[in-house]
Parts: structure tokens; C-alpha cells; sequence
């Protein structure tokens, strides 16, 4: 099964502890889509200016990754500065400018409207309402957003939580968001608002689901040397996304499986800057890791 996907592909200038780099390929479009594309056909929805370079572009389509939605207009491709203290779980926006994507007025090719699972990657919550306007009764939408549209369209997002059936978000954005300090409490006003699941990502220490009655927790993969989280949420979504487009299958237990392959693509992701891990995994790695995180969290029976 095929995903469509809305999100942004972005210019990162990022700065760690370990390192720097200038105007990266990024965004949150360009991470899910790599992550995903191990599992399942990705139709991604963007727009880039005229600076974007063809090398960027044979990037994305090396994935398999069908980039008729993506088009490239007049004017200067989205881009964002961040730097990352210790404390790497948290990510310090220096620069945000949407250039291209402020006017960005998307038209969903023919051929994605029927795509069984929409994903809705941190992008402004008007347009992922637009791109939704477009598609004709998918099995399942997801979404995912950020402080800065919580704060910059806070009813947009409200709205845009009516119309799906799960939404990632990352700790502290989902306490932010509902003006709640406890999580549970936040995740039930979240909840309340619309979706039928509620993913919260809690970095290092891994994710939490609410799905009805159930909760499910996941450790994150324990590396030794994290080198730069951007890009970790829309890996992790990318690969939760990725196995229950590829399963077709939506129930709670696939969706643990699937939260397990998110955290193993976040944890590829977080061991270099841009793509540079993400973008060169085997299948056989993945399954591999996947399996050490089932190791990880055995236990017996009382
Ligand atoms: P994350 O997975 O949460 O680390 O997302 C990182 C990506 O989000 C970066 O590659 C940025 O280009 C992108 N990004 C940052 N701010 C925004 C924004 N306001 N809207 C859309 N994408 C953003």
C-alpha cells in the first residue's frame, strides 16, 4: 500500500555538540519519506524554489520516492536553523523562514488521491487541511506537528485533529498543546479533540501510545553516541507508517510492531546529520535492530 505524504523538504543548518553543518538536505517531508520508503511506495507533496539542486532531487528519487507532487517554483526553498545543547531531547529553533512555502497552494496529482494511508508531516496546519481536502476516503491519516504552529495556528490544528485517526506529537509539544503537565491528562484533552490514537515521542527515553483502553510504552534503542537528532520524529513516523502501509493493517498490535520499527529508523537517523545514515540502511539492518529492541524489553511471567 502506498502513502501519500504532505511535509516540508528543507535547507537545515544544524548545530550539536559534535558538530555543525550549513544548509543540509532536510525538512520533515525529506525524513519521513527516506524512512518510509524501506517499507512502503511514497507520494510526496512539497514545493522547493529554484535553488533546490538536482543532486537533493536524485536523492529522494534513489528511494523510490514518486516526486510528481513535488514541485519547484520561483523563489527560495524552506529552510531551518537549530542547535542542540546536551540536553539533545530538545531542539532550539534560531531560524525558520517558509520562503516557498508561505504561498504554496497544493494541487494532489490524480494519481495520489486514492492513496489507502495519508500522513500529514509538521507543516503548516492549513495545508495539510488542503492536501486532505484533496484525498478520497483514505484507510488511515495520521499527523504530526510543532510548538511553532501550536502557537502560530492553534485552531487550524485543533480542526485538522477532527479529521484523523492518529496523531504523533512530540513530549513536550503534546503538554504545550494541552496546557497540561501530566501527560496522561494531556493525552486524554488530545484525545478528546478528535483522533482515535495519540503516538507521544519522548526522544531518548522512547515513545508512549493511548489507543482506546490501551497504553503502550517503547524504550528508545540505546545508542552509545547520538550525533544529531534532527529528524528523528518524522524517522520514527516514517517507520511506523511505513509497516502498517506495508501490513495493511491498522489493528493495536501491528501499531506496537510499527511503533518498534519507528524507533528503530529514529535511531538510524540520530547517528549522522541529514540523510547521511538514514539515506544507506539494508532491510537487513532494520529487521536486525528490530529484533535487539524485542531482546531489550523481554521479560518473563510472573
Ligand atoms: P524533527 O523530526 O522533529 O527533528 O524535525 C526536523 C525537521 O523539521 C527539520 O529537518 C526541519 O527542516 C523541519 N522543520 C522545522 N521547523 C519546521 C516548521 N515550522 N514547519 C515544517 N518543518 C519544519
Amino acid at each position: 500500500m502506498s502513502i501519500l505524504v504532505v511535509g516540508s523538504v528543507a535547507f537545515d543548518s544544524v548545530k550539536t555538540p559534535f558538530g555543525e553543518v550549513n544548509e543540509v538536505l532536510g525538512g520533515s517531508g525529506t525524513y519521513f519519506s527516506t524512512s518510509a520508503s524501506y517499507f512502503a511506495g511514497i507520494k510526496l507533496v512539497a514545493v522547493v524554489g529554484t535553488d533546490f539542486p538536482d543532486e537533493h532531487i536524485e536523492k529522494l528519487e534513489s528511494h523510490n520516492i514518486d516526486l510528481e507532487g513535488l514541485t519547484k517554483v520561483e523563489g527560495k526553498t524552506f529552510r531551518w536553523k537549530g542547535r542542540y545543547d546536551f540536553d539533545l531531547n530538545q531542539a532550539h529553533t534560531l531560524d525558520t523562514q517558509l520562503n516557498v512555502f508561505s504561498d504554496f497552494d497544493p494541487v494532489i496529482p490524480e494519481e495520489y488521491r486514492k492513496s489507502p494511508f495519508v500522513f500529514l508531516a509538521n507543516i503548516d496546519p492549513e495545508l495539510q487541511h488542503k492536501v486532505l481536502d484533496q484525498v478520497e476516503a483514505p484507510k488511515l491519516v495520521a499527523c504530526d506537528t510543532m510548538n511553532f504552529w501550536i502557537e502560530g495556528k492553534p485552531d487550524a490544528l485543533r480542526a485538522l485533529l477532527k479529521r484523523v485517526d492518529i496523531c504523533v506529537i512530540n513530549e513536550g509539544e503534546a503538554r504545550e498543546f494541552a496546557g497540561e503537565a501530566s501527560l496522561v491528562k494531556a493525552a486524554n484533552k488530545i484525545l478528546a479533540e478528535g483522533p482515535r490514537c495519540l503516538i507521544v515521542k519522548r526522544g531518548e527515553y522512547g515513545a508512549l501510545m493511548f489507543n482506546g483502553d490501551s497504553i503502550f510504552s517503547a524504550p528508545a534503542y540505546p545508542l552509545e553516541d547520538i550525533f544529531d537528532p534532527t529528524g528523528a520524529g518524522d524517522s520514527f513516523a516514517g517507520g511506523l507508517m511505513g509497516y502498517l502501509a506495508n501490513t495493511d493493517d491498522v489493528s493495536d498490535a501491528n501499531i506496537r510492531k510499527a511503533i518498534i520499527f519507528g524507533t528503530v529508523m529514529a535511531s538510524f537517523n540520530v547517528e549522522a546529520f541529514s540523510l547521511d545514515r538514514l539515506g544507506s540502511l539494508t532491510l537487513e539492518e532494520i529487521r536486525d535492530r528490530y529484533a535487539e529492541i524485542k531482546r531489550l524489553t523481554h521479560f518473563e511471567e510472573l
